[in-house]
């Protein structure tokens, strides 16, 4: 038989009376009663001298299990009648958070076990159900991240994930510092990103720079609120939409190049690889574009050098470089460059402020296999806010089995 000093070191419960201990099959059940002198009026808290007992009531609480038998907490609680506010209520249970069925020693147990397996086992393990475990975790990660200061914050990266098929999207801040995702909300509209930039602005967080895809709604949110601040136009984007121009280059001039070359194991294909990647017949094919179509072949030279963008020492030769660059894009006399080359014209402190911060939201986009692992131990994201939780922890999180 178990003592009162048992029932306080192992389960949190204090100042109770230990009656009696009870096994039944698989389950022990520890009976308690509170001592007299312990006992508050739920009310207003006066003491027990002011306190009259008027009925009992029994509740049952989920404890900590021992292997694999269960173990219950059998309170035997009185209604009290308080002589100082005149209320008649049940006594309070401190070991036990309002209306749950099970211990706070369980609770701080459920919230130990999540860490390391999932939530179907730790339901098993400690014999609640799937539900309690999740609320309980829940709860855990939302009271861990309310704790959670900005007040240091000075570099950040915003991007966006395609959460499910179609366009639904999650808009999610990195502190590019600590690593932790600070922030995630439902679409990439600008009211995805204020409500987190406006609660930095209140913590007064000494931002100092962003780094952010060329999505508008993401710019115009941050010069919204800290004007100030740098915003840096991750490099990788930037590649990305030279890329493109290249593509819609080649479709536009499509019919101007001959079906020979078109199909000789995919135009596309060699335009869109870099250069120290080509085999031969890539390099040949390169060769026969230079002769046949000039501004096309231009394009594919000005899509490689791009990416010396960011290698220059200084930003005053990388800003030399990007003028020319653009003036010899809008000279090739393709819409797609021509473009591309007003974009980036209109850009050009954005891009170049890479030089003074040199960050991106490349950290984001290595977030991308764990989102993918999250989802499926998350179970989709059917439960939003769980997901979004886990995704604030998911820096310090460990590899688990997914279910
Ligand atoms: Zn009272």
């Amino acid at each position: 038989m178990a003592t009162t000093s048992f029932l306080y070191h192992s389960m949190g419960v204090r100042g109770y009376r230990y009656i009696r201990c009870e096994y039944d099959g698989e389950t022990i059940r520890h009976h308690v009663r509170l001592r007299k002198y312990r006992r508050r009026c739920r009310g207003c808290g006066a003491r027990w001298h002011h306190l009259v007992l008027d009925g009992q009531f029994e509740r049952v609480f989920v404890s900590l299990p021992i292997g694999k038998r269960r173990q219950e907490v059998v309170l035997h609680g009185q209604i009290q009648e308080c002589r100082r506010c005149g209320r008649r209520l049940r006594e309070p249970i401190p070991f036990a958070d309002g209306g749950r069925r099970y211990l706070r020693a369980v609770a701080a147990y459920v919230v130990y076990l999540c860490d390391k397996a999932t939530i179907k086992d730790v339901a098993e393990i400690v014999g609640l159900g799937w539900d309690s475990v999740k609320e309980i975790f829940k709860s855990h990660l939302r009271r861990k991240l309310r704790k959670r200061s900005l007040s240091h914050v000075r570099r950040i990266a915003v991007d966006e994930f395609a959460v499910r098929k179609g366009y639904h999207y999650l808009t999610v801040v990195l502190d590019l510092d600590s690593g932790q995702v600070l922030w995630s909300a439902e679409g990439r509209s600008a009211d995805a990103l204020l409500p987190f930039l406006d609660r930095l602005k209140r913590c007064r967080a000494p931002l100092q720079a962003v780094a952010l895809d060329m999505w508008p709604a993401y710019t115009l949110a941050v010069k919204s609120v800290f004007p100030r601040v740098a915003i840096v136009y991750d490099p990788f984007h930037i590649v990305r939409l030279v890329n493109k121009a290249i593509d819609a280059a080649q479709r536009d001039l499509a019919n101007q190049i001959p079906k020979a070359i078109r199909c000789r194991r995919g135009l596309r294909f060699v335009l869109l690889r870099a250069r120290e990647n080509l085999d031969l017949k890539g390099a040949s094919l390169l060769t026969d574009l230079m002769k046949i179509n000039r501004p096309l072949y231009k394009a594919y030279l000005l899509k490689e050098q791009l990416r010396a963008l960011w290698d220059f020492p200084s930003a005053i030769l990388a800003r030399r470089f990007l003028d020319q660059w653009i003036h010899q894009a809008k000279a090739t006399g393709l819409k797609a460059f021509h473009q591309l080359a007003k974009t980036l014209d209109i850009h050009r402190e954005a891009i170049l402020a890479w030089y003074e911060h040199h960050i991106s939201t490349g950290p984001l986009e290595g977030l991308n296999n764990k989102i993918k692992t999250l989802k499926r131990q998350a179970y989709g994201f059917r439960d939003m806010e769980y997901f979004q939780l886990r995704l604030a922890f998911i820096h310090s999180a460990i590899p688990r089995f997914p279910g």
